[in-house]
């Protein structure tokens, strides 16, 4: 986990996304450091990634850019936080 990585690290069960760097790095696979599972793939920057959301509502944005880092089972788990973490609610 020494190693800089560049580019945003997508998960692949969960809602992680992260800086690549914060991935877990098992024998150069990449996993979400919360529950592990391997990652979708590497974006190469926070703006690429973002354009996937980018025709979406700017409440559902910050809800994605509130995401980061952080790992749900489901976006629906994680709109259910966002809504106890800010007061916010999001419509997926
Ligand atoms: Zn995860």
């Amino acid at each position: 986990m020494s190693k800089k990585r560049e580019g945003i690290a997508v998960g692949s069960k969960c809602t992680w996304w992260d800086d690549a760097q914060n991935a877990m790095d098992v024998g150069g696979v990449l996993l979400c450091p919360h529950c592990k599972e391997p990652v979708r793939g590497v974006v190469e920057s926070e703006e690429k990634f973002m354009q996937g959301v980018n025709e979406r509502p700017d409440d559902f944005k910050a809800f994605v850019k509130w995401t980061k880092g952080k790992c749900f089972t489901s976006f629906d788990k994680a709109a259910i936080s966002y809504r106890q973490h800010t007061g916010k609610q999001v419509r997926l």
